[in-house]
């Protein structure tokens, strides 16, 4: 697979290097953004890929609890090391996508939202929301839904949201405590309300070059998106992995918030072998920003490779 082109932004490049806040000429909608500072421009990458641009947008990252992982805190400490991080310094990735190809303006996963997370208030300083035609959701937590609304109103108002049927009735059903089942339900509200909830059945085509395939072990619905792009294809794996330090040299271990950990853990492994011996590319909601690269063999494990950086004059 060939290198992809990196899209320039000459004019925030230039305000970026100033150091300065300006206002941008997208004619964004969101109220509560229409400046981007040097800040902003950081959580932005932008690659091409023949004609679809895909755009890795970070919601924000936190100081990483090494105890997400399921295994002893040695171990753990043990493997953060190896990656030449320590258990302080590890941060948490929380990641947004955006396509766009052709007619399509496809928005992967929703962070936690406008005020809680940065990628939306970043996204819709480029692109009106009204413009998003299709919103992909891999699994039904608040990470990934909670950008769906804001103020109770729909964040994206005419794109159809689409969600595995398994996840959603999941977590709007009898299995989960009441406050969560209220709290997925009013993110999805508007969109049924209009029609526009599309829950996804069975894995297959949804629409263009995007499909749909189910991987279940995270949630009961975990789904994986799959673009096909005419330079090979990219695989949105929602929360296939938490923790790159410790998940890619010890695909076993799975993370507390992986309800079957033993499932999750043979996803992650198939997912990565089948990877690392492609030239696919992997995209995750939790691996670090920009959340975009190439899997390879490592040792007894496996290494993600983000794309590399290029900002060539
Ligand atoms: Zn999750
Ligand atoms: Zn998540």
């Amino acid at each position: 697979m060939s290198q992809p082109a990196f899209s320039r932004r000459v004019l925030l490049s230039a305000a970026a290097a100033a150091g300065a806040a300006i206002s941008l000429p997208f004619g964004a909608e969101s109220k509560e953004s229409t400046t981007m500072d040097k800040k902003d421009m950081e959580g932005i990458r932008h690659y091409e890929f023949g004609n679809v641009t895909v755009t890795s947008i970070s919601d924000g990252t936190r100081a990483q609890d090494p105890g997400l992982s399921l295994t002893s805190k040695e171990r753990i400490e043990e493997l953060v090391r190896q990656s030449c991080q320590t258990p302080d310094t590890l941060e948490h990735y929380v990641n947004v996508f955006h396509i766009k190809s052709g007619r399509r303006s496809v928005v992967i996963d929703t962070g936690y939202g406008i005020g809680k997370g940065l990628a939306l208030t970043r996204l819709f300083s480029e692109v009106k929301p009204t413009t998003i035609t299709d919103v992909l959701i891999t699994h039904c937590h608040p990470d990934h839904i909670s950008g769906l609304t804001h103020n109770g109103e729909a964040a994206f108002p005419k794109a159809k949201v689409w969600v595995p049927k398994t996840d959603y009735e999941f977590f709007t059903g009898e299995s989960v405590p009441e406050e969560t089942r209220k709290a997925t339900a009013e993110f999805f509200a508007p969109y049924e309300e209009a029609g526009h909830l599309k829950l996804i059945d069975k894995a297959e085509t949804l629409f263009g070059d995007f499909s749909a395939e189910f991987h279940p072990g995270h949630t009961p619905g975990h789904a994986f998106f799959v673009l096909d792009t005419e330079q090979g294809e990219i695989v949105f794996a929602g929360d296939v992995a938490h923790v790159a330090a410790v998940q890619f040299a010890v695909p076993t271990i799975s993370a507390r918030y992986d309800m079957d950990p033993k499932r999750a853990a043979a996803e992650r492994i198939d997912l990565f072998t089948e990877l690392a011996e492609s030239t696919h590319l992997l995209a995750g909601g939790h691996l670090p920003f920009p959340g975009i690269g190439r899997v390879r063999k490592f040792g007894s494990g496996f290494e993600f490779l983000t794309l590399p950086y290029r900002d060539r004059l």
